[in-house]
């Protein structure tokens, strides 16, 4: 296990698979940027399945046990069933896992489970079809994703549903949503609105903070605490009464969990980033693609990982914008 300069262990990765989506929720890709002439990576540049192998078997050589594969939408890339079987015979992975807006989870849930995935995360931001496509840019439909998660559920797959809720536009689902996958049995997180990336104009009052969601479900069905399930989870977890169905929430904006960070990002270039509010990567493209011994290419990430002093959160409220621009949400995957 390697550790940062503030002691923390490299215990996490994100793989994005693909910077495109074909959604344009408001909060990560609106359209009037992510437009028709946005630069998306060329085909070429994407890690190969190869590479991306050696990048997760140069990190699990240095302690990470869990892997989610992400994006943009890892279900547009054509190879995303050949990656997952790839990846689910490295040895010494335990947690496969992929974060997907669904849409595509219908048709592939079967063979992504059969290829070796164990869990996924769907993201919902509403039941209701018309603030479904107030907050997607106008795409997709929340039956798509219901088809998806029913889908993953009967292939095997553990399913949870990731909610981000943005005020005034779909602050109203709390409760449908909590509702819906309260009686479903699935787990339910709501994610506090970020400012990620540098588009989308977050302004703090769009946050609904966690605790106010947490108020409003209570409201309905009273819920009671759950300690985390995993050192470094950053979701602050809840049990309905009587039920064994959680519903949790990431509070990012109010309760930073910088100082358990453990999670690197490679983007689907292989650029390594050491937090979601970065404004610059290290690029591993060259190492991850040619013939270098595995242990090079983790040589590499115990360098970068090894200077590593990333708190943003614990120093939004304190510190003016970065200079520099931030990596995009949609670039290096939630
Ligand atoms: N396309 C896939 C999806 O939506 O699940 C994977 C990538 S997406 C960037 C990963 C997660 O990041 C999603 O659950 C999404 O809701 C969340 N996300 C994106 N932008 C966000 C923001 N500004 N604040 C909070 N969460 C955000
Ligand atoms: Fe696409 Fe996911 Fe970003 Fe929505 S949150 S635009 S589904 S990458
Ligand atoms: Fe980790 Fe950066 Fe998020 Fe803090 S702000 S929890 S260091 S990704």
């Amino acid at each position: 296990m390697i550790r940062d300069r503030l002691n923390r262990p490299l215990f996490d990765l994100r793989l994005s698979l693909i910077d495109r989506c074909n959604l344009r929720c408001r909060y990560c890709m609106p359209e009037e940027v992510f437009g028709p002439d946005y630069a998306f990576l060329p085909k070429e540049r994407l890690l190969t399945p190869a590479a991306l192998e050696r990048a997760v078997r140069a990190f699990v050589s240095l302690g990470v046990r869990k892997v989610r594969l992400t994006g943009g939408e890892p279900l547009l890339r054509p190879e995303a069933v050949d990656i997952v079987a790839r990846l689910a015979r490295v040895e010494g992975l335990v947690d496969l896992a992929m974060t997907t807006n669904a849409t595509r989870l219908a048709r592939l849930a079967a063979p992504l489970a059969a290829a070796g995935l164990r869990r996924v995360n769907a993201s919902l931001d509403a039941l209701d079809p018309v603030v479904f496509r107030k907050m997607s840019g106008g795409r997709g439909h929340p039956s798509r994703v219901l088809e998806g998660i029913d889908a993953a559920r009967a292939a095997g797959l553990d399913v949870k549903v990731n909610t981000v809720i943005r005020r005034d536009l779909n602050d109203s689902e709390i409760e449908p949503l909590a509702d819906h996958f309260r009686r479903a049995g699935i787990t339910l997180r709501f994610i506090e609105y970020m400012d990620t990336g540098n588009h989308h104009g977050w302004d703090h009052s769009l946050t609904v903070p966690a605790a106010e969601i947490l108020e409003r479900i209570g409201r309905l069905h009273p819920l009671e605490p759950l300690p985390p399930s995993a050192p470094g989870e950053v979701a602050r977890r809840h049990r309905y009464n009587g039920l064994p169905v959680e519903a949790g929430v990431i509070t990012s904006i109010t309760q930073p969990f910088c100082r358990d960070c453990g999670r690197a990002r490679l983007s689907a270039d292989g650029r390594l980033f050491t937090c979601l509010f970065a404004t610059r990567g290290h690029d591993l493209l060259e190492l991850l693609d040619s013939r270098a011994p595995v242990a090079r290419i983790a040589e590499r990430i115990r360098e970068v990982w090894g200077a590593r002093e990333d708190r943003y959160s614990e120093l939004r409220a304190s510190q003016s914008e970065p200079r520099d621009k931030k990596v995009e949400m949609s670039y290096i995957g939630g």
